[in-house]
């Protein structure tokens, strides 16, 4: 890898503190959202929003779940030769980008491409739910 000391370092604290913002966050919930009495909200309409409501939290846990275990692994990655290259080309992906997107595993090209390949799916659906051709100006 390419980063110099002083930048592995910049990213070091960054991913550190992005991890424990994060985590912060999950006790905070745990506190409100998780000990809430059953026997509070006996009626079937409450029962329901309070599944479907935690259903919805568990969806944000995950997802934050998921991006915690990211930063972690760069934080494994981040002494290694393979933090920082693009796991799709092996190329060396820009300290700019890294400090934007810590958990970066593409470089912007492979990015780019990635997301012209889902958007291009989308369009399609859409068009295909609307029952006419988008033309893509
Ligand atoms: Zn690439």
């Amino acid at each position: 890898m390419t980063l110099k000391k002083r930048e592995v370092k910049t990213l070091t604290e960054k991913i550190t503190e992005e991890r424990d913002r994060i985590l912060k966050n999950f006790s905070d919930e745990d506190r409100e959202r998780y000990f809430v009495k059953t026997e509070d909200r006996p009626d079937e309409v409450d029962q329901a929003s309070t599944e479907y409501e935690r259903a919805q939290m568990l969806r944000f846990r995950n997802r934050d779940l998921f991006y915690v275990k990211k930063l972690q692994k760069a934080l494994e990655k981040i002494n290694s030769e393979d933090y920082g290259v693009c796991e799709d080309c092996g190329a060396t992906i820009k300290f700019e980008r890294l400090l934007a997107r810590p958990t970066a595993e593409l470089c912007i090209a492979c990015k780019d491409e990635a997301e012209r390949e889902e958007l291009g799916n989308f369009i399609g659906r859409q068009s295909k739910s609307l029952g006419k051709t988008v033309t893509l100006a």
